[in-house]
C-alpha cells in the first residue's frame, strides 16, 4: 500500500529522477529535527503521503526504505538531487549530507585496520570530498550537520570532514548501515559519532590495559622459554585479546551478567585459561610437563580443555565457564549458546541479561565453517534465542597456510556472514588497545539493549607458525619479514603511555618483572579471580552412577490416569483439526482403559510423569511439536486462529517447565546447542529428534566429538536423547536407517545407551529412565516409523505402571521352550515381521527374542531370558538392515557371548549393500519376505 501511494507521489513530484540516497539523508534530518532542512524541503518532507489518511509517524522506516527502492528505480543523477529551484547552497548543503552518508557507510574501508601495513586498501572516491563537488574552498563554509551525532547541529567543513575521518576511519572500522532498524542504527551512531569512537579512559583503566598486554605476552615467553618448540598456539600478535576479554567480563558484570561462558578455538587458549580464567599456572606447566589428572578418563590436549572461576567486577561476581572444545573449528559456538540458554532458563531470565554468550572464532573459521551460519540464523529463533551472541574473530590474517584473501574466501571481509542477521561489526586494530577496549563495551551495550548478535573483528597477526614447530616463512615470506620486525602490543601501548605521562619506564619494567616472578611463583596470575560459589548446578548426584544403578520408575495406574487426562485436555473453545480431535478422542479411551495404549499416547504420558516430578523437559527437531509421522500432537493448533495450546504446560501447578519447538532446519547446529544444553542442565530431559534418523549424519561432528567421547575426554557428562526414526519401510536410501552401525560402533566404555524400544510401554520407561535414573550420558533410540500406529505395537496402562525399561524381551507368545529349535534374536520393528509370519505359519519351534538396548549389552538379563533354551543348537541375529549395517557387525561379539558355547550362530537380513535400503518398493518387499522367511526357516 505504502509502496504504491509512494511511487504515485514520486512520479507527480518534480523529484523525480533524483538521488534518493541525499533525499533520504535529508529525510533523516528532517525526521529528527523538521526545522534541520530547509524550508523548501520541508515543505517536500511535509507532503509525503498519508496512509489510508492516517499519520505516517509509525511508517517512517517504511518510507526510508521506499527512498532506497526508488533510488534504485530511477536515474541517479547527482546533479539533479535537489528540487527545481533549489538555492546554490541547498545544493551544497545535501552534498555535504551524503558526505556524511558515505562515511558511515563505507568509512571502514579506509580505517587503519592492519597493525602490519599489508592490507592494500581501495581507493573509496565517496570518502573524497571532490565526489560531491565540495571542495578546500568550502571547508570554511557552516553546515548543517543533519542526523550526525556530534552534539551540534552545524560544523564547517573541514572539522566535519575531520571529525569524519577520526570517527569512521582511525583504528575502528564500523559496518553498521547494512542494518534497517533505525533506532539501532541511530544508536550505533550515537556512540560512534559523539565521541568520535575515542574513548575517554581513566589512568587506572590504562594501566590496567597495559597489565593485560604484559600478561599476555609475558605468558608466551615464558612458555616459549621453558618448554620450547612444544605446541601452544600462542596468542602472539592478537595479545589485545587478554586485557580486551577482562574488560569485557568486568563490563559484562557492571551490567548485570551473572555468568560468562566462552567457546574458543586453540589459537591463545592457552593464554586465555591462565591469564582470564585464572587458571593456575602450575597445572598448566604440568601439562606441559606431561603429567595429567588421573581421574578423567583418556583426557585430551591441553589447548582443548575448559575451565570454571569466578571472576570479581565492579557489579559483583561472574561466574566464567570456558567450554571444552575439540579441533573441529567453529562447533563449539552452538555448543556454548546451548549452555548459555540452560544457564537462562535455570534463572528464569529471558532476556539473556544475565548469561552472556562469548564465541571467539578464527578469521578463515568464521568465513569457511557452514555451522557459523546455521547459528547465525538460529540467533533470534524462538527455540534458541540467548539474547545475543558476543562474537569475537582473532583475526591473523592467515589460516593455516592459507592467506590470500582469493584463497581462503569470497569477500572483503571475514566477518560478512554476521550481516545475515544484520548483526553490526566492528573492526578493530588490535595494536590500539584503547580502540579495542572502546569496541568491546560498545558491543556489549549494543547486545544488551537490542538482545542481537555483535561482532569485533580483532585484526590482528599470528607471530609464529600455525603452531611454534612450524616455518611460517615457507609459505607467507612477505607477511613474516614484516612480523619479524614488528614490535608486540606491550611495547607500543607502554611507549604510548611513558609519552603521556601516565607511566615510567621503570614501573613498565617491575610490571613485566613481577609478572614473570609470579609465573615462577605458579600461583593464579587474575587479581579478579575468585573460587567459584553457588552460580553454578550441582552435578553430584550424577556423578558415579552407571547404567545398572538401580532406580524407582514405577507408577500407581491411578497417577497415570490423572495425567492421562491432563494430557488429553485442551479448552473447550479450542478448535481442533478434525484428525487431530479424532486422536485426542482416541488417546481419551486409552487413559479410559477402552483401549490400549499406541505410541504417542505412552510418550507424552512418559512427558507428563517426567514435569510432574517437577523436571524440565526440552524437546526440539524439525517436526516435533507435531511429529514427523503425525503421532505426536504435543503442541494443537487452534484451527481459526492459529494459536498454539500444549496440554502437557498444564498438567499440575507444580510442575516443571516443558518446552517442544520445531527447529530451524539444521542438524549440527542444533544438536550441538542440544549438546551444549543438555551438559550443563541435568534437570532436565532434552531430546533431539531427527526428522528422519539418517538427517543425524549432518551432525556427525557433534555426535563424534561431543556426544559419544564428551564424557571420556573432559568427564563432562550429558543426558542429551536422540529420537531416530528408523526402519525399513520400503521409503527408499535416504528415510530408512538412522544408521545404526555407526553408533555402535562408537561404543566402548559405557559412553552412551542404544536403544531400540518396541512397544508403547517400552517408550514411555525409557524416557522415564533417561530423567529418573540418576545417570547422565546419551541416550541414541532408533525410533519407529510404522511401529507408530502398529495394530500390535499397543501397550496397557499396567505395563507403564511397571516402571522399568526392560532391555530384553523373551519370548511373548506362549510356547513350550523344549519345543524350540531355533531361536531368532532381532530389534525393533523387524519383531513384528517375524511374529506375524511364524503365528501364520503356526511354528512352535522357533522363540523370538527382542533385545530392546544394544549398547550396554544386557548379558545378565539375556543371559535370564535365554535360560529355557539351552538346549538349542541354531541361533539367529535377524536384522532388516543390509548386512554391512546395523548391529550384525558390531554387536557379534555381545551376540555370541550370550549364546551356549559350541553353537551355531548365524545371519539372516539383507546381503551387504553400499546403499542403506533399495528405492524400489517391489524389491524392498521381496528383500523383508526373504529375511523374515530366511530367519524362521529351519534347514532340516
Ligand atoms: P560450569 O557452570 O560449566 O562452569 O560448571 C561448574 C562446575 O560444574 C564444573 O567445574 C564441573 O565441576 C561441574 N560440571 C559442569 N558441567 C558438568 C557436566 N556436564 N558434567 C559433570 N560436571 C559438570
Amino acid at each position: 500500500m505504502l509502496e504504491s501511494v509512494m511511487k504515485a507521489w514520486w512520479d507527480s513530484s518534480h523529484m523525480a529522477g533524483g538521488n534518493a540516497a541525499y533525499i533520504e539523508e535529508l529525510y533523516e534530518a528532517y525526521l529528527d529535527d523538521p526545522k534541520s532542512v530547509s524550508e523548501q524541503w520541508r515543505e517536500i518532507f511535509d507532503q509525503l503521503p498519508k496512509v489510508n489518511g492516517v499519520e505516517l509517524e509509525s511508517k517512517h522506516s517504511e518510507i526510508r526504505e521506499q527512498f532506497r527502492a526508488m533510488a534504485q528505480m530511477g536515474p541517479m543523477s547527482r546533479v539533479s538531487a535537489a528540487p527545481a529551484g533549489s538555492s546554490a547552497s541547498d545544493l551544497k548543503q545535501v552534498k555535504v549530507l551524503q558526505l556524511i552518508n558515505a562515511y558511515r557507510f563505507r568509512g571502514h574501508q579506509h580505517a587503519n585496520l592492519d597493525p602490519l601495513g599489508l592490507w592494500k586498501q581501495e581507493r573509496v572516491r565517496d570518502l573524497e570530498p571532490s565526489h560531491h563537488e565540495l571542495n578546500e574552498s568550502d571547508f570554511d563554509t557552516i553546515f548543517n550537520v543533519g542526523s550526525y551525532a556530534i552534539g551540534q547541529e552545524t560544523m564547517p567543513l573541514g572539522e566535519l570532514f575531520k571529525s569524519l575521518n577520526r570517527t569512521y576511519c582511525g583504528s575502528v572500522g564500523a559496518e553498521y548501515m547494512h542494518i534497517t532498524n533505525t533506532e539501532q542504527k541511530r544508536w550505533l551512531q550515537q556512540r560512534f559519532e559523539s565521541v568520535q569512537a575515542q574513548p575517554t579512559l581513566s589512568r587506572d583503566t590504562k594501566v590496567g590495559i597495559l597489565k593485560g598486554l604484559v600478561a599476555a605476552d609475558g605468558m608466551e615467553k615464558y612458555l616459549g622459554s621453558k618448554f620450547p618448540g612444544a605446541k601452544r598456539f600462542s596468542l602472539e600478535g592478537g595479545d589485545a585479546l587478554i586485557p580486551m576479554l577482562k574488560n569485557l567480563i568486568s563490563h559484562a558484570g557492571s551490567n548485570g551478567a551473572k555468568e560468562v561462558v566462552v567457546g574458543m578455538a586453540h589459537r591463545g587458549r592457552l593464554n586465555v585459561l591462565v591469564n582470564v580464567l585464572g587458571k593456575n599456572p602450575s597445572v598448566l606447566f604440568d601439562e606441559f610437563a606431561g603429567k595429567h589428572d588421573e581421574s578423567l578418563g583418556s583426557g585430551d590436549v591441553k589447548y582443548h580443555a575448559g575451565y570454571s572461576s569466578d571472576f570479581a567486577t565492579p557489579g559483583g561476581n561472574v561466574h566464567l565457564a570456558m567450554a571444552f572444545n575439540p579441533s573441529h573449528l567453529e562447533i563449539v559456538n552452538p555448543v556454548v549458546i546451548g549452555s548459555v540458554r540452560a544457564r537462562l532458563d535455570r534463572r528464569d531470565c529471558k532476556d539473556g541479561s544475565a548469561v552472556l554468550p562469548v564465541t571467539i572464532h578464527g578469521d578463515a573459521a568464521i568465513a569457511g565453517q557452514g555451522v557459523v551460519q546455521e547459528t547465525f540464523n538460529m540467533s533470534q529463533t524462538r527455540g534458541f534465542a540467548v539474547g545475543g551472541t558476543v562474537r569475537i574473530v582473532i583475526n591473523n590474517q592467515v589460516g593455516f597456510t592459507t592467506s590470500k584473501i582469493e584463497d581462503a574466501r569470497s569477500t572483503q571481509y571475514c566477518t560478512d556472514i554476521a550481516k545475515m542477521v544484520q548483526a553490526p561489526i566492528f573492526h578493530v586494530n588490535a595494536d590500539d588497545p584503547e580502540a579495542v577496549i572502546f569496541v568491546t563495551n560498545l558491543a556489549i551495550d549494543y547486545r544488551n539493549t537490542f538482545k542481537r548478535d555483535v561482532v569485533i573483528d580483532l585484526v590482528c597477526y599470528r607471530r609464529h607458525g600455525h603452531n611454534e614447530a612450524d616455518e611460517p616463512s615457507v609459505t607467507q615470506p612477505l607477511m613474516y619479514k614484516k612480523v619479524k620486525k614488528h614490535p608486540v602490543a606491550r611495547q607500543l601501548y607502554a611507549d604510548q603511555l611513558m609519552a603521556e605521562g601516565i607511566i615510567e619506564k621503570h614501573e613498565v619494567e617491575k610490571l613485566v618483572s613481577d609478572y614473570r616472578a609470579a609465573l615462577d611463583h605458579g600461583a593464579c596470575v587474575v587479581d579478579e579471580w575468585r573460587p567459584m560459589t553457588e552460580h553454578s548446578v550441582d552435578w553430584s548426584p550424577f556423578i558415579g552412577h552407571d547404567w545398572d544403578t538401580e532406580y524407582d520408575g514405577a507408577l500407581s495406574l491411578d497417577k497415570l490416569k490423572e495425567l492421562g487426562e491432563r494430557i488429553c485436555h485442551f479448552p473447550e473453545e479450542f478448535a481442533l483439526n478434525s484428525r487431530v480431535k479424532k486422536l485426542y478422542q482416541d488417546r481419551a479411551a486409552m487413559i479410559a482403559g477402552d483401549k490400549k495404549l499406541d505410541w504417542g499416547c505412552a510418550e507424552l504420558l512418559a512427558y507428563a510423569s517426567i514435569v510432574d516430578r517437577g523436571s524440565r523437559i526440552r524437546i526440539c527437531g524439525q517436526d516435533s511439536g507435531r511429529g514427523t509421522f503425525f503421532h505426536r500432537h504435543a503442541v494443537l493448533h487452534n484451527q481459526e486462529d492459529g494459536q498454539t495450546y500444549m496440554p502437557l504446560q498444564h498438567v499440575s501447578d507444580e510442575q516443571g517447565p516443558i518446552e517442544i519447538y520445531d527447529s530451524v532446519l539444521s542438524e549440527e547446529a542444533v544438536m550441538a546447542f542440544e549438546y551444549g544444553y543438555s551438559t550443563a542442565e541435568p534437570g532436565c530431559l532434552t531430546v533431539w529428534e531427527a526428522q528422519f534418523g539418517d538427517f543425524s549424519n549432518g551432525a556427525q561432528v557433534v555426535i563424534d566429538q561431543f556426544l559419544s567421547s564428551g564424557e571420556h575426554k573432559w568427564g563432562r557428562l550429558c543426558g542429551l536423547t536422540l529420537l531416530l526414526p528408523h526402519g525399513y519401510e520400503g521409503q527408499g536410501p535416504e528415510h530408512s536407517s538412522a544408521r545404526l552401525e555407526r553408533f555402535l560402533q562408537l561404543c566402548a566404555d559405557h559412553n552412551w545407551q542404544i536403544c531400540v524400544p518396541s512397544t508403547p510401554a517400552q517408550v514411555y520407561n525409557m524416557l522415564r529412565r533417561q530423567m529418573v535414573r540418576p545417570m547422565r550420558r546419551p541416550l541414541i533410540v532408533m525410533s519407529p516409523k510404522s511401529l507408530l500406529r502398529h495394530a500390535q505395537a499397543t501397550s496397557s496402562l499396567e505395563e507403564l505402571a511397571e516402571g522399568q525399561f526392560k532391555n530384553v524381551i523373551g519370548e511373548i507368545d506362549d510356547m513350550d521352550a523344549k519345543k524350540v529349535k531355533r531361536v531368532v534374536m532381532c530389534s525393533g520393528k523387524v519383531f513384528y515381521d517375524l511374529l506375524d509370519q511364524r503365528r501364520k505359519n503356526e511354528q512352535d519351534d522357533v522363540a523370538i527374542i527382542r533385545i530392546e538396548q544394544l549398547y550396554p549389552f544386557p548379558h545378565d538379563e539375556i543371559a535370564e531370558v535365554l535360560k529355557p533354551y539351552q538346549h538349542v543348537k541354531d541361533w539367529v541375529w535377524c536384522q532388516e538392515e543390509p548386512q554391512n549395517q546395523g548391529a550384525w557387525y558390531c554387536s557379534q561379539h555381545h551376540f555370541y557371548a550370550a549364546i551356549p558355547q559350541g553353537t551355531k550362530l548365524t545371519y539372516a537380513g539383507r546381503s551387504a549393500s553400499a546403499s542403506p535400503a533399495v528405492g524400489y518398493v517391489s524389491l524392498h518387499n521381496q528383500q523383508q519376505k526373504a529375511l523374515v522367511e530366511d530367519a524362521l526357516s529351519i534347514k532340516k
